[in-house]
């Protein structure tokens, strides 16, 4: 069961001030397989229904940490003031489904909007919510509702790294460039997969300063590559 898995804090909500109650996942999980995104399958959980952590009194939603994070007083400003007027009334819920996981998403998605964080912030937003319906939807009518949510994360992805300057936060360009290549892919847009990933096997720089993830650029170009034939 997934409370096994999970535990209460209380934390303040960097908008309205007040303590809000959160879900956390405890850290040891186990894995069942990697994707080529990354998107991790866990056996008894779905830590990904969990990483949006919502304020149950305001309604201000974020991962973990932006949520942490100090938030500046002109964001702060902008967004008591849309809330105050939209009354966005997200249940606290000490286990989520899929609906609670899309929904918390949805919000953090829209507020990142509104404050225009980077592009490649909210690429990853985008790549999270296909997680969630690829690990946590029913049936394969479900899980395909990631496509939208893929396509976005890689047009994002593909414009922050032409228009943003790198390294944001862990994020190399490189990984962006990689990750947008793996979403198209996973879409099965096969032509922009390759022409994504051989943007980084020509890179010789890229083989000495990331060689995991050149190896893994190469190894994806290679399975695509095989499987057009
Ligand atoms: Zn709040």
């Amino acid at each position: 069961m997934a409370e096994e898995h999970t535990y209460v804090v209380r934390k303040p909500c960097p908008v309205c001030g007040e303590t809000s109650r959160i879900v956390k996942v405890k850290s040891r999980l186990i894995v069942e397989k990697t994707d080529w995104d990354y998107c991790t399958h866990y056996r008894d959980i779905n830590p990904y229904f969990y990483t949006i952590w919502v304020c149950e009194h305001c309604g201000y939603a974020a991962d973990e940490n932006t949520f942490l994070a100090y938030m500046p007083e002109k964001h702060k400003k902008t967004l008591s003031e849309f809330l105050v007027k939209h009354k966005v009334g997200f249940k606290f819920h000490e286990q989520r489904g899929l609906p609670e996981a899309v929904a918390s998403y949805k919000l953090a998605i829209y507020y990142s909007e509104m404050l225009e964080e980077s592009l490649a912030h909210r690429a990853g937003l985008y790549l999270k919510l296909a997680w969630v319906y690829r690990t946590g939807g029913k049936d394969d009518e479900e899980k395909a509702e990631e496509k939208p949510y893929l396509q976005k994360a890689a047009e994002l992805y593909t414009e922050s790294v032409m228009r943003e300057r790198y390294p944001i936060g862990p994020l190399t360009d490189s990984m962006a460039i990689y990750l947008s290549g793996a979403c198209y892919y996973l879409m099965g847009e096969i032509e922009p997969a390759i022409q994504t990933l051989s943007r980084l096997i020509g890179d010789q720089d890229l083989r000495d300063v990331e060689p995991k993830l050149y190896d893994r650029a190469r190894d994806l170009w290679q399975d695509i590559r095989e499987e057009r034939k």
